[in-house]
């Protein structure tokens, strides 16, 4: 229902699609198809995914296999579904078999990773796991107490920095040595997000992962990338970086219970070919919820 509310803009732009498709005949397909792709790229799909589906839709009626409006626009969302559901893609975390597991959540500033890192812990806690916070955002110093507020609201244990200006790669495997002695399942690594385009986070985040890799051979697990669902196609840059430099495993996108860009989505994961793990669509506890494709193609094609 969230994801639905959420995705109202979207829908509504999409929502053309349907009265072009009513009166759609073969005659009419390239006017219709033009017109499809602008509402398409209006609803952030990017050119790339855009030509994708237009051209793939003009086959399948050019071979003559869709003879009317409602057989393109179930097309439609099939391609979007296809898109999104990549081949071999893991949606489910990745926690391998070594105790304890480690999940790295990065991102720029604000985009939500100490409130998703928070939910995660909530839903791993209450799946039966030993769940233990590391507070890896040295840089900001807010973000500690911020996940001091999570760690008490979740019942998780945490490790924060035992000194002002400590390296975040040492706090990281301070806590993940504290993990493997203490028994926890999960070690949830909390990190810096200062501008994407700032070189030093970028080492910094590589240091993170060597550190941790250290303590526990394979760690991390999994490093999930949090994305604002709001920013559009502004999260391509972003993501393609982060990507090239540490290895995303999985995306967290956010704020889905905003005004979210939904094309961007399917753009994002087609272009990076990572899979959405879970999305957030709010600030409480509960607010973080596997991704969920279909649910995602029917919240933004009514
Ligand atoms: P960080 O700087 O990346 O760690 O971002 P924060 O976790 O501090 O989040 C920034 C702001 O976004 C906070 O006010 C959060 O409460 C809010 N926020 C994070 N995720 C969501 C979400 O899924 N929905 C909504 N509505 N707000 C969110």
């Amino acid at each position: 229902e969230k994801i639905f509310s959420g995705f109202s803009k979207t829908r509504d732009n999409l929502a053309v699609i349907d009265e072009l498709l009513l009166y759609w005949n073969l005659a009419e397909t390239d006017r219709v198809l033009d017109e499809l792709e602008e509402v398409l790229l209006v609803s952030d799909f990017g050119p790339r995914i855009t030509i994708k589906i237009v051209e793939s839709l003009r086959e399948d009626i050019l071979a003559g296999k869709l003879k009317s409006g409602s057989e393109i626009k179930d097309t439609l969302k099939r391609i979007v579904l296809d898109l999104l559901i990549k081949k071999g893609n893991k949606v489910d975390l990745q926690l391998g078999f070594r105790k304890p597991a480690v999940v790295m959540i990065v991102g720029v500033n604000g985009g939500g990773k100490t409130t998703s890192l928070g939910k995660l812990a909530y839903r791993l806690k209450n799946e039966g796991a030993k769940i233990l916070m590391a507070a890896g955002d040295t840089f900001r110093a807010a973000a500690s107490d911020q996940l001091e507020i999570w760690a008490e609201r979740t019942g998780c244990d945490i490790v924060v920095a035992e000194k002002e200006k400590a390296k975040a790669s040492s706090v990281l495997s301070q806590a993940v040595k504290r993990g493997k002695e203490q028994g926890f399942d999960v070690v949830l690594c909390d990190t810096s997000g200062r501008l994407h385009t700032n070189y030093s986070l970028m080492e910094e985040l590589i240091a993170c992962k060597k550190a941790v890799g250290k303590v526990v051979p394979g760690a991390p697990n999994e490093i999930l990338l949090v994305l604002d669902g709001n920013t559009g196609l502004n999260m391509l840059p972003q993501a393609r970086e982060f990507n090239e430099v540490v290895g995303i495993t999985g995306l967290i996108l956010t704020k889905l219970d905003g005004s979210a860009r939904g094309g961007c989505v399917v753009s994002v994961v087609d272009e990076l070919g990572i899979p959405v793990k879970f999305v957030g669509v709010g600030e409480g506890v509960e607010d973080l919820q596997p991704f969920d494709a279909e649910a995602f193609v029917n919240a933004v094609f009514s």
